[in-house]
């Protein structure tokens, strides 16, 4: 208040860094935020914050935004700072001549989770209407898409089953592959509060995170399991409740398919799903396994909340399905306290997905290829569109080297950074002939970038994000936009230029439209959350007032479908010029690739990633904390300072990728999960050394 003046007015809008999606009142002084204030009436965080929602917003102003469109020839070239419709007319020409050369589907793009649901409705539209294919991809292949898959084939819908506050009712908390306390700080805290009122803890996750043991809080079980073994882990707790009957028989008939059910208990009872087989396999006890089952099963409401521990794996979509087997046999779903709940990493990657960013699916997870759902979207939008699902983004960059695909359209994703095995991704997009990205910085991508199109904070949006328990909140404007034009009008006015005009004169349009041709969302509209504060869909005439629990007396799909799950382990393999498992996250005060957050004082909190390496195999390698350590894998090198930690069991080392200068994606592999080719960012076999210098 000292620094920037008494506020003369209030907003209230929604977080713009995690799948928590805290709900803040942004105090302000003429165009300018004085504070961000944590809002009571907000039904997710109900008052709470954390250091990312509460303090870093500063990079809304800051030097280094760019707010000028830009293009050049060639990536050699200087940036040429030109109006908006020579950006879009360039871009529109350059995608046009692809097109022609190489045909309709050499180009496509990428959405947003960091956008609003209405900016990225307009990218998959434009790729669908304007380019016509189904080459849209979102970054959630990059992080929950096994969530997607693995959901929609047993529960018969791609989200998390509960509310946040459902945790109030759980009796046993299961956290696999997640670590809600530095990811999800406000659900991490209401999830202490109620294991520090006496709810049971299992944590199984390769590292010994905060909530194993912190002040008040203890883990009843921690199975520090190898990484990659999530889905003989899995298949060994099933295998404890089924051959000691503690499944819930009744449920299980009422509200499964009881054929897939008989299928899935032979398959699970079969010695190799043992708790003694998996523990050998896992490095973990056998004993503890079999205690854990017990408590899950018989201990009461049981939980399982998961993040992408459990999705960046080979085998993600089967452990998501695993786990889903694991809630139907033990009747833990349809009420408060239970289910399978998906920690989403980024604030809209929910909302991504629901607005039919898939090459294979739109809006409302409805396949591209159904001729009539297809016609519906076609008869709305006025154009015929094409029926064959498109290019995933590791597609996308594989035709690139093969000289397939030449153009992309990427809103808000540094996949220079992000994306694994980085000089794959670097050497593809420099086989394009358009690179467009859309962004509030010259990120890493943007490198390989021929036009750079200017995006907004979501201090300048005015849309909706939907959070991790479904949860639609607004985001309303706070500032003007630095650019002079809000992101969804850039992509219509692109769209226009490729020929296919988006008259819309506002993002509650657009929100119509999405209501009008989705039947989750019909019951939703600026004015009514205006009115109501938030809605949880499926918001329809079936569930006027929005489904804080879902699948309560039916599955989605009907009855719920046990999956057969072997497990299949990683081809990846440590052996001796390669034996140690490097896995990655995240820490509180950094997001993700830290775009934001390095241009925050957050920064000062942690300048740069680490490595964490157990004593004893620092001690094999003389390395100290504090010494620059070379991290070498099949992929690439880096290197980085490393931290002495018992965080981690020997032979596992761990990793953040929030500053790009660590380069820690140039060491993981194009390893991806069988069904949604999600990365295996979390296992990658590599050697530790002391370098000479960073
Ligand atoms: Fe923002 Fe997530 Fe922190 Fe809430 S918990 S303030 S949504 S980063």
């Amino acid at each position: 208040l000292i620094e920037h003046g008494v506020p003369d007015r209030t907003v209230i809008t929604t977080c713009a860094y995690c799948g928590v999606g805290c709900s803040f009142k942004a105090e302000i002084k003429g165009d300018r935020v004085v504070r961000m204030i944590p809002e009571k009436a907000g039904k997710a965080n109900h008052g709470h914050s954390c250091v990312k929602g509460r303090f870093a917003w500063g990079y809304a102003t800051h030097k280094d935004r760019v707010t000028k469109p830009m293009i050049r020839e060639n990536i050699t070239d200087e940036w040429r700072e030109v109006p908006w419709d020579e950006a879009f007319e360039f871009t529109a020409k350059r995608f046009k001549d692809i097109q022609a050369k190489y045909g309709k589907k050499a180009i496509g793009g990428i959405t947003s989770s960091r956008c609003t649901n209405e900016e990225v409705w307009l990218v998959q539209k434009i790729v669908r209407a304007a380019f016509g294919n189904n080459n849209v991809d979102t970054c959630a292949r990059v992080c929950h898409s096994p969530t997607g898959y693995g959901l929609k084939q047993t529960l018969g819908t791609s989200a998390g089953t509960q509310n946040f506050d459902s945790v109030e009712h759980c009796d046993v908390i299961m956290v696999i592959g997640s670590n809600p306390t530095d990811a999800h700080p406000v659900f991490g805290s209401q999830m202490k509060r109620r294991l520090r009122q006496g709810a049971k803890l299992i944590v199984i996750d390769p590292r010994r995170i905060d909530l194993v043991e912190t002040p008040h809080v203890k883990a009843d079980y921690h199975l520090a399991l190898q990484p990659g073994t999530n889905v003989a882990v899995v298949n060994a707790l099933a295998h404890v409740i089924i051959s000691e009957g503690l499944h819930d028989e009744v449920f299980v008939r009422e509200r499964c398919e009881m054929d897939a059910f008989e299928e899935w208990k032979a398959f699970i009872l079969d010695p190799v799903n043992s708790p003694e087989e998996v523990a050998k396999v896992a490095g973990i006890s056998a004993d503890d396994i079999r205690a854990a089952a017990r408590l899950y099963a018989t201990g009461g409401n049981g939980a399982i909340y998961y993040g992408l521990g459990v999705t960046e794996h080979s085998q993600g979509s089967t452990m998501v399905m695993g786990m889903a087997n694991l809630a139907m046999a033990t009747g833990n779903f349809g009420r408060p306290g239970v289910g399978v709940n998906p920690m989403r990493g980024q604030n809209n990657v929910q909302g991504s997905c629901d607005m039919g960013s898939f090459p294979h699916e739109f809006a409302g997870y409805r396949p591209v290829a159904d001729d009539a759902v297809r016609k519906t979207f076609e008869d709305y939008w006025g154009v015929g569109l094409d029926g064959e699902p498109g290019l995933r983004i590791p597609g996308m960059f594989d035709e690139a080297h093969a000289g397939k695909y030449r153009g992309i359209y990427i809103q808000g994703e540094d996949v220079a950074q992000s994306d694994p095995n980085t000089l794959h991704v670097e050497a593809a997009l420099r086989n394009m002939d358009c690179v467009v990205v859309q962004d509030l910085f010259l990120n890493e991508t943007a490198r390989f970038a021929h036009v750079f199109l200017p995006g907004t904070s979501f201090l300048e949006k005015d849309g909706t994000f939907i959070n991790a328990e479904r949860r639609l909140g607004r985001v309303r404007p706070v500032m003007k936009t630095q650019t002079g034009m809000e992101e969804w009008q850039v992509t219509a006015k692109l769209s226009e230029a490729m020929g296919y005009p988006m008259p819309y004169s506002s993002a509650a349009e657009i929100m119509d439209e999405i209501a009008a041709l989705t039947p989750t969302f019909a019951g939703v509209s600026f004015a009514r959350l205006d009115r109501d504060g938030s809605l949880q869909w499926p918001v329809n005439d079936e569930a006027p007032d929005g489904t804080p629990v879902m699948h309560v007396d039916h599955f989605v799909r009907g009855k719920g479908l046990f999956v057969v799950t072997e497990y299949v382990p990683t081809e990846e393999k440590t052996n001796r010029k390669f034996p140690l498992i490097l896995t990655t996250g995240r820490i509180l005060s950094q997001y993700n690739v830290g775009a934001q957050t390095r241009r925050t004082d957050n920064n000062r909190w942690m300048e740069e990633d680490v490595l964490e390496i157990h004593p004893s195999d620092a001690e094999m390698r003389g390395i100290q904390t504090g010494d620059w350590v070379s991290v070498k894998s099949r992929k690439g090198e880096t290197t980085l300072r490393a931290e002495i930690s018992e965080r981690m069991a020997p032979g596992v080392v761990y990793t953040t990728f929030h500053h790009p200068e660590s380069g820690t994606n140039v060491v993981t592999t194009e390893l991806s999960d069988w069904a949604t080719s999600c990365p295996e960012y979390k296992v990658t076999a590599v050697d530790v050394g002391l370098a000479n210098h960073k």
